[in-house]
C-alpha cells in the first residue's frame, strides 16, 4: 500500500491509501464530491523526525564519504593504562 496525496480545488489536499501503482489522476473528494487532481510530492520527508532524516543521511553519505574522527564519538577519551605490560602491545 501507499498513500498518495490528492488536492481538491475547494477543501484543499487530502491523502487516499491504495495499492502501490493503482493511483489514478483524479478521485472523488471525501468531502464535496468534486474530482480531485494528484499531487507528485516528496515522500513523506517532512513527516520523518528530523533526527531519523539526520541519521539516515548520515548513513547514506557515509557510503561514500566515511566522518573521520580521533576518537570515538560520544566515549570517554582513551585512558593510558599503568600495568607495564600493556606498554609492549603492539601500537596502530
Ligand atoms: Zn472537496
Amino acid at each position: 500500500m501507499a498513500t498518495y496525496e490528492y488536492r481538491c480545488r475547494q477543501d484543499g489536499s487530502f491523502d487516499v491509501t491504495l495499492p502501490i501503482g493503482t493511483a489514478s489522476p483524479t478521485v472523488r473528494c471525501p468531502r464535496c464530491g468534486a474530482p480531485a487532481g494528484r499531487l507528485f510530492s516528496a515522500a513523506r520527508l517532512a513527516r520523518t523526525p528530523a533526527a531519523l532524516r539526520e541519521a539516515i543521511d548520515r548513513a547514506e553519505r557515509s557510503a561514500e564519504r566515511p566522518d573521520v574522527v580521533g576518537r570515538v564519538p560520544g566515549g570517554r577519551p582513551a585512558r593510558r593504562s599503568t600495568n607495564p605490560a600493556h606498554a609492549r602491545l603492539p601500537r596502530w
